[in-house]
């Protein structure tokens, strides 16, 4: 591993200019992505720039029922929140899903948001990869992609973003606040994550030098009604293969509002919008729930080894939509 400087920062345009102080400066949240990426020699930081001291830990309730919440919250304590749990069960949910306890216990919400992919060749710096090497090729469109993106890819990289917590943030329409040396801004989460496009290397919309401060849920009530489900090969510390977040407000058997934001499927959450569109003011029914999954599933492209995603996907939706209209909507 290369040699590295570290400091702490304890107030935000600190932490800002510190990591300015050094191009090839990085922010370290729990560390639990960027020491594994160090150690395999995929990053390769000068300094690092430890945020957890920043007084960005809290959680808050903003007029009208939302919630924001630091990015130096632990994933752990952000599920275990009383008011994200009743107030969004899904985000809980999906926080819950990932990892282990002890690393929940560590991660950070800016870390998570910018957790790198699990593609094996991303993480092995002896293949090509146009992520972490841009030009190089993607091996992993003619090699192993069994887990790898079915919508919104290109031939340049069909990574998909491993964050559970993300998936359910799109479903919600999250804004993440940012500091910058010119001062703070906002991204909406459907800008945050570009599409893939021939600029794999290029993951978020943050300007450079980017220190993510929070993240805001607005006030919308169905997220009370949500849920959080996640498919992986192994029952625990693993993965997902596939993973939905859902919010469903069923009145009369007529569907008035639903949000659906889909997992492991492309380079970021994926929002299925068009799924949404022709659910709303439709009946309530597993018929309905399976033509809205299969009018956002017309648009996959899988490949030799994950076509099954496809029907994963479907499955899923109609699962948990009817889950959702059987427990009774508010
Ligand atoms: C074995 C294992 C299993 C896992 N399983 C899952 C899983 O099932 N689901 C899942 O979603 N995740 C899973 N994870 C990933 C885990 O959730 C992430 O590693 C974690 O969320 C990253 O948070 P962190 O605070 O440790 O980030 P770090 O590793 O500290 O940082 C990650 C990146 O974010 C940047 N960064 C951190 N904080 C900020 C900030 N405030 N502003 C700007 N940049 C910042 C860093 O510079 C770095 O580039 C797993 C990880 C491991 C090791
Ligand atoms: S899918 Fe993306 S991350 Fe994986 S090898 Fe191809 S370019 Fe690299």
């Amino acid at each position: 591993m290369r040699e590295f400087g570290y400091e702490r920062a304890f107030d935000v345009s600190g932490a800002v200019a510190l990591l300015g102080s050094d191009p090839e400066a990085r922010f370290l949240g729990g560390g639990t992505n960027l020491v594994d990426l160090m150690k395999a020699g995929v990053e390769r930081p000068a300094l690092l720039v430890d945020v957890r001291d920043l007084p960005l830990g809290g959680v808050e309730f903003t007029d009208g029922g939302g919630l924001r919440f630091g990015a130096t919250v632990t994933n752990s304590d952000l599920a275990a929140h009383p008011e994200v749990r009743r107030r969004c069960p899904a985000l809980a949910q999906s926080l819950l899903a990932g990892a282990s306890g002890q690393l929940r216990n560590m991660a950070t919400v800016g870390g998570n948001l910018l957790q790198r992919t699990r593609c094996g060749y991303f993480t092995d710096i002896n293949k090509p990869c146009n992520k972490r090497s841009p030009g190089s090729g993607c091996p992993a469109v003619e090699g192993e992609h069994h887990n790898h993106a079915i919508l919104g890819a290109s031939a340049h990289c069909i990574a998909t973003h491993p964050s559970d917590m993300a998936v359910a943030l799109a479903a919600f329409d999250a804004v993440i606040s940012y500091e910058t040396a010119d001062g703070p801004g906002e991204l909406p989460i459907s800008e945050f994550y570009p599409p893939v496009g021939d600029t794999p290397h290029i993951e978020t919309a943050l300007p450079p030098g980017a220190l993510i401060t929070a993240v805001t849920l607005p006030p919308s009530p169905v997220t009370a009604h949500s849920r959080y489900r996640k498919v992986r090969e192994r029952a625990s510390y693993a993965f997902a293969i596939g993973s939905i977040a859902a919010a469903l407000d069923v009145r009369d058997g007529v569907v008035r509002e639903v949000r659906l934001a889909l997992g492991a499927v492309a380079s970021r959450p994926w929002r299925a919008r068009t799924a949404e569109r022709v659910l709303i003011g439709g009946p309530a029914s597993a018929e309905a729930f399976a033509a809205a999954a299969d009018a956002e599933l017309a648009a996959a492209e899988p490949l030799a080894e994950n076509g099954y995603k496809v029907t994963l996907m479907r499955n899923l939706v109609v699962a948990v939509l009817t889950e959702l209209t059987e427990e009774g909507s508010r």
